[in-house]
């Protein structure tokens, strides 16, 4: 609804820009420039969940007093979900993962392994399609519903936690999320561990965004997360930080 009424005046203000341009009153260039702008400015706020600008999202909890940090997982659940799981273990680390369901259909104990653990799951879409941006209201409910099907079917639980995928969110996700009552759960630290390879790089990344509250994303379908999160673990240790549920850090419920 915000969205709807500053793009309808912004929209309003650039047709009056154009007739003004038209009879030689403004600059064309200033007119063209002044779209250009507006077309990255929402190509910005459409890919970070954390601006909060189309759908208000759960990133970080600012006013966290103890050291207390949150990591996250997305695109599971597959068979490094085990080997990430142990690590946690190791460290009595609880972390949040915001699973696919169509990788809960295809590794349900691995899935249910998560909850026995006491880690979190959300809803990461049923098929986590690339062409997240483009799609309808009704097919992101689809999306949505489909996922949370399946994790009921698989361990009985209503998921209430939505993680969007590529972080890509428009009017019409929040329309989604309204009719499914879903809450849109976002990072403040993103690692891009699917898109870089040095692992050294990723871990330094990390650590300099490291703060009371902040929620850290990976990615426990990538190889390389498992040293990722050791290494990681243990220097939070050694700094004196406590890794906690994201909903206990982000005072939400997870499940309805
Ligand atoms: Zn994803």
């Amino acid at each position: 609804m915000q969205f709807r009424i500053i793009n309808t005046i912004i929209i309003l203000l650039l047709a009056a820009g154009l007739v003004l341009a038209f009879f030689e009153l403004a600059s064309f260039i200033y007119v063209l420039a002044f779209i250009v702008f507006y077309i990255f400015f929402l190509l910005i706020v459409a890919t970070n969940v954390r601006f909060n600008f189309f759908v208000k999202s759960f990133s970080e909890n600012r006013k966290i007093k103890e050291n207390h940090i949150a990591i996250t997982f997305d695109d599971g659940p597959v068979e490094n979900t085990l080997e990430v799981l142990k690590v946690l273990d190791k460290y009595n680390a609880k972390a949040g993962f915001f699973c696919i369901g169509e990788r809960i259909e295809k590794y349900p104990e691995i899935f249910k392994e998560i909850i026995q653990k006491d880690h979190l799951v959300g809803n990461h879409t049923y098929t986590h399609t690339r062409k997240m941006g483009a799609l309808s209201v009704s097919r992101i409910i689809w999306e949505i519903e489909e996922c949370n099907r399946i994790a009921e079917e698989t361990a009985g639980i209503k998921l209430k936690l939505f993680r969007p995928p590529f972080g890509i969110v428009s009017p019409k996700t929040q329309k989604a999320l309204e009719r499914t009552g879903l809450k849109s759960v976002g990072w403040s630290i993103r690692s891009f561990d699917a898109v870089v390879s040095s692992e050294e790089i990723i871990l330094n990344r990390i650590k300099k965004r490291i703060k009371p509250g902040a929620v850290i994303l990976l990615h426990d379908n990538n190889a390389k997360t498992v040293n990722i999160l050791e290494q990681l673990l243990l220097f939070l240790k050694n700094n004196h930080y406590e890794v906690v549920r994201p909903d206990k850090l982000l005072e939400i419920n997870a499940y309805s």
